[in-house]
């Protein structure tokens, strides 16, 4: 356990931390280090009640649960697969925007597949949300785990589809993959320890006003 007695903030670094910066400055909490640069895996701020944790993107919302960070930002595709428990979801900071898509490679009827009854070989990182969505429409797949690179996997033969996150679409684009199918908008949460928000109220009430307010700007 930490000596640590101010407020744990838990953040990935990356894209959800650039995007983060200028929230985190409007709530006053400027990070002495930068992470990208910095080995260091805890990072103080200007403000000496507030220090940050620097963690994979995925591992956000396990360390807010368990209670060794009490807030933490975390994009809505890995809570919906962490399942969320023990976490309050306050504030939509809508960052780091982009949807979360079932693509193909360009040939491939998906549609026409799916009307038939085809079972799909799908990849993803996203197992959870995939599974969900393809028992709501009545599709029949067989879930293939991976953990980056999804768009080789049709390339390569591995799967027929896959389930990823999309932006721009470039990357797609760029291995002959179309987006067939919209799952859901995603962007990132603040997210706070339940237990943590009734004990310690009083100082993590305001910054997540702080977020809240930063996030309507
Ligand atoms: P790691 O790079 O450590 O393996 P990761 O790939 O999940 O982890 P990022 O690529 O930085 O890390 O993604 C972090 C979060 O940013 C995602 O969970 C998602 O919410 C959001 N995100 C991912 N891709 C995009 C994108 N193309 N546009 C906008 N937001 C994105
Ligand atoms: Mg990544």
């Amino acid at each position: 356990m930490s000596d640590f007695a101010g407020v744990t903030l838990a953040l990935s670094k990356g894209r959800i931390f650039q995007e983060t910066l200028p929230l985190l400055a409007a709530a006053g909490i400027v990070p002495r280090e930068d992470p990208e640069s910095s080995r260091k895996l805890i990072l103080p701020t200007q403000r000496p009640d507030v220090r940050l944790v620097i963690v994979r993107a995925a591992d956000v919302p396990t360390y807010v649960q368990h209670g060794a960070a009490d807030l933490g930002i975390a994009g809505k595709d890995v809570l919906l697969e962490h399942g969320g428990m023990g976490l309050y979801q306050p504030v939509d900071l809508k960052i780091a925007r982009c949807r979360l898509c079932v693509a193909a490679p360009r040939g491939f009827d998906y549609a026409a597949a799916v009307r038939q009854g085809a079972r799909l070989r799908i990849a993803t990182k996203y197992i959870e949300t995939a599974r969900n969505h393809f028992a709501a429409k009545g599709v029949h797949v067989d879930l293939i785990k991976l953990y980056g690179s999804m768009e080789l996997a049709p390339l390569a033969g591995l799967a027929d589809a896959i389930v990823d996150l999309v932006s721009s679409g470039a990357t797609l684009a760029a291995n002959d993959l179309v987006e067939v199918e919209e799952i859901m908008p995603i962007s990132s949460r603040l997210i706070v320890n339940q237990a943590a928000l009734k004990v310690r109220r009083a100082e993590i009430r305001p910054l997540i006003d702080a977020f809240a307010r930063a996030a309507e700007h």
